[in-house]
């Protein structure tokens, strides 16, 4: 999917179909809501400065953490593998698949993998892939991508999961939340039983002891990641933390940040495969250690901050872009604030055009931000240098210039202020194109009554009297 083409998506989905903009913001007003209350009764602030201070510290030494957690995964008996792109993530799982005969795989909640294309890449090896994240599991029985990084399926109505399951599950239309969770997870009990190959990301892998964290709230991470005779966990090189103690502050605030609750349901710590004695747990654990553009991004140092991220979703709900069409129309695996300064620092500007674009600059992700990133600051980095590349499209190239040729002559400038407030009509009028361009969505642009320059001589004459 062209990400250019995400205007255009944007404003087909909210003119076709509006209860996706009603489903997404409710549940994401919802989830910032509780991130709020969730921030108030926790030292939030000074939690969100340790956060920024460690990772920081640890992509300052990343390659060091990274051999570090490479030996303590190693001495766990853990297989450590190195990927680039996605080919080498797909070789090593087809030799996975080979060497075990896996026929079905069960997958944790995974945003990596759907950066990597694991399904597809699966599926062509002809391995029957269950998504086990409920989310997860109905935008695959529903044949979409995820459109929230942590509710993928965020953007469905209860009536349209209702429909989904009755087609696909064979579920009565009527049938209430609970019996719907029911269905998936007596569909679900059979694949966890049956799969020779679980699928996780990580939330976190914590250089200091080699431990894979995994915070969930269904259970079905546990299930996925213990049940198989393989484990297989995906790991973004930026996923990193020093030390365990790290984890103190980042299982809090990433649940916080993330859905409001004081921590996950259900946290994983894993520290290898079965050891002799225990009774479950896999045979094999591989963690895959995947770079995918990372490295590239950790080098540019305008931009590397975005790898702080550990992707909790609060920038989405928190801005008022993302909640009017949800994560589709973005084109990119991550969408909202985050898929805005990650698409450009993965894919580069030219490729990530016009994502960076998709923001009024507020400043909510960056108040929300559990790491502090800079978002509306990366968001300006990319479109400074999409114009340096000649990114631009070419109205708008004119629209810069005539307003570059205006500011620098005041008397011009003046005169054009002058015009737009005699006919302040003029910015409403459909007959033009770009102004109605602007209006088929939003309310028409109407100049101040009064210029600013004159209200700043006002404001001057009285400081000075
Ligand atoms: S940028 Fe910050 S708020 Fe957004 S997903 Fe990443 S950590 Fe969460």
């Amino acid at each position: 999917m062209a990400l250019r083409d995400y205007p255009r998506r944007a404003a087909e989905l909210i003119e076709q179909r509006p209860e996706v903009r009603e489903s997404v913001t409710r549940a994401a007003l919802h989830f910032d809501r509780n991130r709020a209350r969730a921030y108030a009764e926790a030292p939030a602030e000074a939690w969100r400065t340790y956060a920024k201070g460690v990772k920081d510290h640890l992509l300052s030494r990343l390659a060091d953490y990274l051999e570090a957690a490479e030996a303590r995964l190693t001495e766990n008996g853990v297989r450590v593998h190195w990927a680039e792109g996605p080919e080498d993530v797909h070789r090593v799982l087809g030799e996975i698949v080979r060497a075990h005969g896996v026929r079905r795989a069960v997958k944790a909640k995974s945003m990596l993998s759907e950066e990597l294309g694991v399904n597809a890449f699966l599926e062509a090896q002809g391995v029957e892939v269950y998504e086990t994240d409920l989310g997860e599991f109905i935008i695959q029985l529903a044949g979409e991508p995820p459109s929230h990084i942590v509710g993928p399926a965020i953007h469905k109505s209860l009536a349209e999961i209702r429909r989904l399951f009755a087609e696909r599950l064979g579920t009565p239309p009527d049938a209430s939340p609970e019996a719907l969770a029911a269905a998936a997870r007596a569909f679900l009990r059979e694949k966890f039983l049956t799969a020779e190959l679980g699928i996780s990301g990580a939330n976190f892998l914590v250089a200091e002891t080699g431990t894979v964290v995994l915070v969930e709230n269904e259970g079905n991470i546990r299930l996925s990641t213990s049940l198989p005779r393989v484990h297989v966990a995906l790991v973004g090189i930026e996923k990193l933390l020093p030390r365990f103690e790290d984890l103190a502050v980042f299982l809090q605030l990433l649940a916080r940040a993330a859905t409001g609750q004081p921590i996950g349901t259900f946290v994983s710590l894993i520290d290898g495969p079965r050891r002799e004695g225990e009774t479950d747990g896999p045979e094999e654990v591989h963690v895959v250690l995947v770079d995918n553009g990372r490295t590239a991004a950790l080098a540019d140092l305008e931009a590397s901050e975005v790898l702080r991220c550990i992707r909790c979703g609060a920038c989405l709900n928190a801005c008022p872009v993302y909640r009017q069409t949800g994560g589709h129309p973005f084109g990119f695996v991550y969408s909202g604030p985050i898929g805005e300064v990650l698409a450009p620092a993965l894919l580069g500007p030219g490729e990530a055009y016009p994502l960076y674009h998709a923001s009024t600059l507020c400043g909510a992700c960056a108040e929300v931000c559990p790491v502090k990133i800079p978002i509306p600051k990366l968001l300006l980095t990319w479109r400074h240098r999409a114009a340096e590349e000649g990114l631009l499209l070419p109205m708008e190239k004119a629209m810069v210039r005539a307003y570059a040729e205006a500011v620098v002559r005041p008397r011009a400038y003046r005169l054009a202020s002058k015009a737009m407030r005699a006919f302040p009509g003029a910015l409403e009028s459909e007959r033009l194109p770009l102004v109605r361009a602007w209006t088929r969505l939003r309310s028409g642009l109407r100049p101040s009554p009064r210029p600013f320059h004159e209200l700043w001589e006002e404001i001057k004459d009285e400081r000075e009297g």
